[in-house]
């Protein structure tokens, strides 16, 4: 029988950490769900609150937490660059002092502790696809670094602490993530192309769209969060977790028109600053250490995606 645990789970009214707070509920486990809502919602954890094993909590990670779980997923951060380069100062202080509090915190419990990082360490990367022993080619002042800079602190943290106090860290490496409860606005690539489409409006290419991005669909991305926690102590990552499928953002624009039969047609804009030009993650670790790969096609996670904004542009709601 699985033991039953105590979980907190930072970001978890998010897009990815609403599937995570699910699926630790389905497995038996006590959920606390720490937000303070900058870019999740409640909406996004509401069909959880009626479970007596969910509880929803306001706060903000950059302010010390004392509270008592077994284990400890951080995943507070904005994630997509319109969110983060808001309040840039505030996102770095996010991912810092955010990444000392629990880390803090797992050093009073002994609580094993989960980093959700990024592919954004890897920066604008000279090496592809990017293996776990690439250091990255960061531009540490541009518009970008406060989040991929501050990704790269708590990374730091994470290893000083395992090395320092011997705590029981898992260090994941994201890589472009997509599916229901993202947010609409939130100018990422899929959001925006698929909330265009259903709109009809046009599709906006930045730059000449051949750039590259790999995605992978949220439930075969929390698989591999789970299977990260679950490994012996021995384990810290990082480790990327990714879909190595490649696509052009041609093709992408090219996949949801498709898939939503609409008229939209492309409209070129500007390159953002920064912008990698390609990314793909080399999963080889995750295979041979969590026995872990993605498992759903870019089409197949595309369609419960579509269904999900078409579903939220229909009923009108807030966001
Ligand atoms: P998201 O913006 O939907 O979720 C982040 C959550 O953190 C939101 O609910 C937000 O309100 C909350 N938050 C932000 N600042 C906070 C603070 N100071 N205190 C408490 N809560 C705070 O983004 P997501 O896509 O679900 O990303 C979740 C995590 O995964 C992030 O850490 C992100 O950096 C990482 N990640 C995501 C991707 C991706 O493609 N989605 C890729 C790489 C890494
Ligand atoms: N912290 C917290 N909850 C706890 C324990 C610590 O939020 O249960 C915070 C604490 O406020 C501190 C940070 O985590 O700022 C780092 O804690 P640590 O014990 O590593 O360092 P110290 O307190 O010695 O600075
Ligand atoms: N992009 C685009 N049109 C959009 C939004 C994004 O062409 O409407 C491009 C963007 O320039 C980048 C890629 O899509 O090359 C992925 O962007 P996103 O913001 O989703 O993620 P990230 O750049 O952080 O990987």
């Amino acid at each position: 029988m699985r033991e039953i645990k105590r979980v907190l789970v930072t970001g978890g009214a998010g897009f990815i950490g609403s599937f995570l707070c699910e699926r630790l509920l389905k497995e038996g486990h006590e959920v606390l769900c720490v937000d303070n809502f900058f870019t999740g919602s409640r909406r996004n954890v509401a069909h959880l609150l009626e479970n007596s094993n969910f509880e929803l909590m306001r706060h903000d990670v950059t302010f010390p937490l004392f509270v008592e779980v077994d284990e400890i997923y951080n995943l507070a951060c904005p994630a997509s660059p319109i969110h983060y380069q808001h309040d840039p100062v505030q996102t770095t202080k996010t991912s810092v002092h955010g990444a000392i509090n629990m880390l803090g915190l797992a050093k009073r419990l002994g609580a094993k502790i989960f980093q959700a990082s990024t592919s954004e360490v890897y920066g604008d990367p000279n090496v592809h696809p990017q293996p776990e022993d690439y250091w990255g080619h960061v531009n540490p002042i541009g518009s970008r670094a406060c989040y991929d800079e501050g990704k790269r602190c708590a990374e730091t943290l994470f290893f000083d602490y395992y090395r320092q106090h011997a705590l029981r860290i898992k260090v994941a490496r994201i890589f472009n993530t997509y599916g229901p409860n993202m947010h609409p606005n939130d100018g990422r690539v899929v959001s925006n192309f698929i909330v265009q489409a259903l709109k009809g409006e046009n599709i906006t290419i930045y730059g000449d769209g051949q750039q590259t991005r790999s995605f992978c669909y949220v439930d075969d991305l929390v698989e591999g969060f789970v299977r990260l926690m679950g490994t012996d102590d021995a384990v810290t990552g990082p480790i990327n977790l990714g879909n190595p499928g490649e696509f052009t953002m041609l093709e992408l624009a090219e996949k949801v028109i498709q898939l939503t039969g609409s008229s939209s047609k492309l409209e070129h804009k500007d390159l953002p600053a920064d912008d990698p030009k390609q990314r793909q993650p080399d999963i080889t670790r995750a295979r041979n250490i969590l026995g872990w790969e993605p498992t759903i096609q870019l089409e197949d996670g595309l369609k419960p995606t579509i269904k999900y904004f078409d579903n939220l542009l229909k009923s009108n709601v807030r966001v």
